[in-house]
């Protein structure tokens, strides 16, 4: 019998999710069926996606529910196996949330060649933000030579990669990152052409002075008083691809000050611009196997560069999740379960 070490969901969180929203406890596994294996978890990856997962409100995917594990992808280890496809010591890609063990069909695996890149990597660049990078902005995006795209939240790994690609396009990339290291990292380690910190009381000036011929594309990634900068300076024709909106995850209610919409939907209408949100799995059909070629031949040979936040220990998990949402890490975080 296998146990796992479990962080389950305990209180939908008001707000900043704190320690007693999560619970922390030890399960006794089922023994695995014919076609199932057993999990240990090597990393976990965390995702500010999770913070709308632990609320009711209605969204693209169901709430996880109270009492249930706390979602989430994994590299694991196949430690004992009743599939024929899956032996003992494979490495593979799963959704098994946060917990140390588990129990899976072998349909919901995907196997990991752990000579291609550090194991952890398949859950940043080369894995679900990598793609999300990929594909919203390539698909919506549409860089072109010698335009200007800029991306916030530049540092961790979807606005790193976008970065990157939109470099690799031929496009000129400023990056919005939060403090001064992160700031000397976009141009000094990603390679993007200019960068601008939000939390310098001169961000609005900064911003300006980094984008003398406007923006073509903005890669939404925060939404807040961010956004509320970039979009003065969009070009006609400029194109947003809607990822994420971290700035609005943890609101309890509406923002202070004016209401910008009308403000905004003004510039939608007289700069023709094309706003699309967009979930990544959209994608998936289309463009996961372009991803999956070019990703991996441009990490290889270092044309993309990607940083981790390797956090060690289950029972940290928490911690490391709301400084997520604050921007304390710096990179990809992942947990190092194992
Ligand atoms: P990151 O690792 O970049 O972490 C989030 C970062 O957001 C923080 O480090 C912080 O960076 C920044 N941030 C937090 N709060 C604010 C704020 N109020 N204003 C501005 N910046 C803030 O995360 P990911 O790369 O994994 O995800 C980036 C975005 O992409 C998220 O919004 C996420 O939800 C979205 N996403 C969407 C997907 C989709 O399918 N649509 C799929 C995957 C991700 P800093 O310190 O630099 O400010």
């Amino acid at each position: 019998m296998v146990t796992s070490t479990q962080i389950q969901l305990a209180r939908r969180p008001v707000g900043e999710p704190v320690d007693d929203d999560f619970l922390i406890t030890s399960v006794d596994l089922p023994e695995p069926q014919e076609g199932q294996v057993v999990l240990r978890t090597l990393y976990l990856s965390l995702d500010p996606y999770m913070r709308g997962r632990m609320s009711e409100a209605k969204s693209y995917a169901a709430p996880v529910g109270l009492g249930e594990v706390m979602v989430g992808e994994t590299v694991s280890e196949v430690v004992a196996t009743r599939s024929e496809h899956y032996a003992v010591g494979d490495i593979v890609r799963a959704y098994t949330g946060w917990q140390t063990h588990a129990v899976v069909d072998q349909r919901h695996l995907r196997r990991i060649d752990p000579a291609v890149a550090p194991l952890s990597a398949h859950l940043g660049v080369l894995g679900m933000p990598g793609f999300t990078a990929y594909a919203g902005l390539l698909e919506i995006g549409r860089p072109k030579e010698g335009e200007t795209v800029v991306v916030a939240a530049a540092t961790g790994p979807v606005g790193s990669a976008v970065g990157q690609i939109a470099r690799l396009k031929g496009a000129r990339a400023v990056g919005i990152a939060g403090g001064p290291e992160k700031v000397r990292a976009l141009t000094e380690e990603f390679g993007f052409d200019a960068a601008v910190d939000h939390r310098s009381p001169t961000f609005a000036e900064d911003l300006a002075s980094a984008v003398p011929d406007g923006i073509d594309v903005y890669f939404e990634n925060v939404g807040g008083p961010v956004a509320d900068q970039v979009t003065r300076h969009l070009n006609t024709y400029a194109r947003l691809p809607v990822c994420g909106l971290i700035a609005n995850y943890n609101a309890t209610s509406a923002p202070e000050g004016p209401d910008r919409l009308p403000a905004f939907m003004g510039r939608v209408l007289t700069l023709s611009l094309t706003v699309r949100g967009f979930i990544q799995t959209e994608f998936v059909p289309t463009h996961a196997e372009d991803f999956a070629r070019e990703m991996g031949e441009w990490v290889l040979h270092e044309k993309i560069r990607y940083r981790e936040d390797v956090v060690s220990g289950l029972e940290n998990a928490p911690e490391a999740f709301r400084g997520l949402l604050k921007g304390r890490n710096f990179g990809k975080l992942v947990v190092q379960v194992a």
